[in-house]
């Protein structure tokens, strides 16, 4: 059986440029600065940078990282290659460190690359989920530590003790909807109250749609504009009760989870909603929707344009 590392796009600097311009052009070359089709030529030049092409209706000229997620890197083509696949086929993701180490690249040319795959793996989709007939769980979960503690009104002005923060207040919280057999979509929340819920919920979800969630107050007023609202009541020991249940979310969050955990455990707080990004892609592309893992790097090129971000 041939690995899939061995793929010439993955190895060979050519390969890869053909691979990547067959998907963001399928029908030829496109100028990024004029917008011309015709009088497109392949820079053939031995000092020319690979994947160089000259507009003869503009006279500039450009590659096919103008404009995409790769615009401005001098990271090989190859390599970037490398990354998507590996951040596309692990479970959990793949750490800075990590990708450094297997790239040969600068821990800080692996975080670079890694973002900016994230920003490529941004839902292009805002139409809401669910519909009529559907079923949608909402849940929400809270681990690591928030950078920026809730300071009660009392101890507000006074020296910050450790110990005095306490409960789900100095936590991060993400609020995660999932359709049954489609789509998740997650948010991190600075506070999970009920306008915060409330408006995700209402905003993400169609009305016609069968909303399930815990016995958490905080769904309490979304519930009620939606068709059916049920309610799984953890607090005594009720996990399932016929179709009634959030096991598809909480099978999520653990993926998710385990991923903070175990791999991206210093991730600053600000960049979370990328690593959310991370985790609904590959929901969104997973492998009981019948998407392998080449198949999810295919995926991913599909948002590589129009993504350009400076992390500064
Ligand atoms: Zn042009």
């Amino acid at each position: 059986m041939k690995s899939v590392l061995s793929e010439k796009a993955l190895q060979d600097e050519r390969a890869a440029y053909a691979w990547v311009e067959a998907r963001v052009w399928p029908e030829g070359p496109i100028c990024p600065h004029c917008g011309g089709v015709d009088r497109i030529s392949k820079m053939g030049g031995k000092s020319t940078r690979i994947g160089t092409y000259k507009c003869y209706q503009c006279r500039k000229p450009f590659t096919v990282k103008v404009g995409t997620i790769f615009e401005s890197s001098h990271v090989p083509m190859r390599h970037w290659l490398q990354a998507m696949f590996l951040l596309c086929s692990s479970k959990k993701g793949i750490s800075s460190n990590q990708l450094a180490r297997t790239l040969g690249c600068t821990l800080k040319t692996a975080w670079f690359i890694s973002h900016r795959i994230r920003e490529a793996m941004k839902a292009l989709s805002i139409e809401p989920l669910g519909g009529e007939g559907k079923t949608v769980e909402a849940d929400e979960t809270y681990f690591g530590s928030t950078d920026t503690p809730r300071v009660s009104k009392q101890r507000r002005g006074r020296p910050y003790k450790r110990g005095h923060q306490t409960g789900l207040g100095t936590k991060r919280a993400v609020l995660a909807l999932v359709e049954r057999g489609g789509n998740v979509r997650s948010f991190h929340i600075s506070h999970a109250d009920s306008a915060t819920v409330t408006n995700i919920v209402t905003n993400n979800i169609k009305r016609e749609s069968r909303l399930h969630t815990d016995e958490s107050k905080l769904y309490i007023k979304a519930g009620q504009k939606f068709a059916v609202h049920e309610k799984i009541n953890h607090s005594v020991e009720e996990y399932v009760r016929g179709d009634v249940h959030t096991n598809t979310i909480e099978g999520y969050f653990s993926v998710f989870k385990r991923g903070m955990k175990g791999v991206y455990q210093h991730c600053g707080e600000k960049h979370l909603h990328r690593y959310l990004s991370e985790f609904d892609f590959r929901y969104n592309n997973r492998i009981a929707l019948g998407i392998n893992d080449v198949a999810r790097t295919e995926q991913l090129v599909k948002g590589i344009m129009g993504r350009r971000l400076t992390y500064r």
